[in-house]
């Protein structure tokens, strides 16, 4: 359930710090330590998913869940003018961290990134 070389199991265990903005006991969302906008978002499983190709139907509430506490996030961080959510999968699609997470911007542009 829990990669102990991964580091955002590390985050979901408090065995590395992050500005953890949101947590219940399935999912827990984080600042990005590298923002690409005025507000970045992670919105992680707590359970070590790698990607999304690991996913299957029975995943459906957790990522329904990941989802839906997003809007309430950005409301309480103060974005107010739209945001957008991305997915980075596997080599190809430009994943980075082998823990499947949520990023969610928002907040003026200009962006670094997006
Ligand atoms: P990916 O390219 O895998 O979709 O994105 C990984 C994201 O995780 C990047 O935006 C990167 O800045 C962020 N990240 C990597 N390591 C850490 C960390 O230790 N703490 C936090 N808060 N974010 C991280
Ligand atoms: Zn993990």
């Amino acid at each position: 359930m829990s990669d102990p070389n991964c580091i955002f199991c590390k985050i979901v265990a408090g065995q590395i710090p992050a500005k953890k903005v949101y947590e219940d006991d399935q999912i827990v969302a984080f600042h990005d330590i590298h923002p690409w906008a005025p507000v970045h978002i992670l919105i992680v499983p707590k359970q070590h998913v790698p990607s999304m190709v690991e996913v299957t139907e029975a995943d459906a509430p957790l990522l329904g869940r990941m989802m839906a506490v997003s809007p309430r996030l950005m409301r309480e961080l103060g974005v107010t003018n739209g945001f957008r959510h991305v997915v980075n999968t596997g080599r190809d699609g430009g994943q980075e961290v082998m823990h499947l997470h949520l990023h969610v911007f928002g907040g003026p542009r200009p962006w670094l990134k997006g």
